[in-house]
């Protein structure tokens, strides 16, 4: 499966050989959202610094897919444990030598590649070769659904520990899509006033099912009386929204860069503290999955088969979707 800014086809492609610390993985379910159909991804640092360079160049085809369960076909020779595991993955790749890798940042590698982006494949075929070290295996308990999905409550999870959110009264969850049902729940574990505030239809309705408190963002006045609002869309409109929410010297946390430029006046005037956040906490997430703490019910809204990924992969683009799943 190959995407491209000409659209999503059907491909064969080579599977990369495992190295010398990689476990070969057969991905059994891999979800999709908007940011997975989205032509213009960014791949981390090294592909962004390509971008960059070479404006004018198109980008090559890539596989997508960041979120997936599956199971060890090969793991290395140092992780016999490994063999045969049903795991999800970390997306990022990062060097180990650079560094940031040598000071503990590991997560702001000078190298670091996603997968599922530009110049580094992610999930959508039948075998990848991944870094044993990103792995972190799922107990029988969680059913794959859930599993997939635990690269955005691992987000949410970051996003609560960067902020220091609990004892913070007033917390607002903007914008649309799985990560916004889902961030609001982990929110709503550390403080006991979330909702999430939208105008998308189907995140609403996500979030009525699963007795997630809500807002149609049109109802919702900008009093500025907000400690924290939580930023899951890219629009720099959201980022405009979340200041008119935010109180005097209130956070603003955001998951998804801005994707047009941002007025400073509303920041300076009001002593607004934005945090930028891009980390996973895979593990924590997986272990708040198995207990049931989460609930993802209703988040997968499309199904297809693997021979049909191209058309997952434009569903996914669709407003009507939150997330869409390849069974493989
Ligand atoms: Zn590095």
């Amino acid at each position: 499966m190959r995407l491209s800014a000409a659209g999503a086809v059907m491909d064969t492609i080579e599977i990369d050989p495992a190295g010398e610390r990689e476990a070969l993985v057969a991905p059994a379910l891999v979800t999709l959202g908007p940011a997975d159909a989205a032509v213009n991804g960014s791949g981390g640092p090294r592909a962004l610094r390509a971008t960059q360079r070479s404006d004018t160049t198109p980008t090559e085809p890539w596989t997508p897919g960041r979120e997936f369960v599956g199971r060890v076909a090969e793991p290395p020779a140092d992780r016999p444990d490994l063999a045969g595991a049903r795991v999800v993955a970390d997306p990022d790749r990062v060097c180990g030598a650079c560094d940031r890798c040598r000071s503990g940042l590991s997560a702001h590698c000078t190298e670091r590649a996603t997968m599922g982006a530009p110049r580094a494949d992610g999930a959508l075929r039948e075998r990848l070769a991944l870094p044993a070290t990103g792995l972190v295996p799922v107990p029988d308990e969680l059913r794959d659904d859930d599993a997939a999905l635990a690269l955005p409550v691992a987000r949410a999870l970051h996003a609560a520990w960067v902020v220091h959110l609990e004892g913070r009264p007033y917390v607002t969850v903007l914008g649309a899509g799985a990560e916004a049902v889902i961030a609001a729940q982990v929110m709503a574990r550390l403080n006991a006033s979330v909702r999430i505030v939208t105008e998308h239809d189907a995140t609403l309705a996500a979030a009525d099912r699963l007795r997630v408190r809500h807002r149609r963002l049109e109802r919702v006045g900008r009093r500025g009386d907000q400690d924290v609002i939580v930023c899951v869309d890219s629009g720099a409109e959201s980022l405009a929204v979340a200041c008119a929410m935010v109180r005097p010297r209130g956070k603003i946390v955001t998951l998804a860069p801005a994707s047009g430029p941002v007025a400073l006046a509303p920041i300076v005037e009001h002593e607004i503290t934005i945090v930028g956040c891009r980390g996973v906490r895979l593990r924590e997430a997986v272990g708040a999955l198995a207990r049931g703490e989460i609930a993802c019910d209703g988040l997968i809204t499309h199904r297809f088969p693997f021979h049909r990924a191209d058309a997952a992969v434009r569903a996914a683009a669709d407003p009507g979707t939150l997330r869409v799943a390849v069974e493989m």
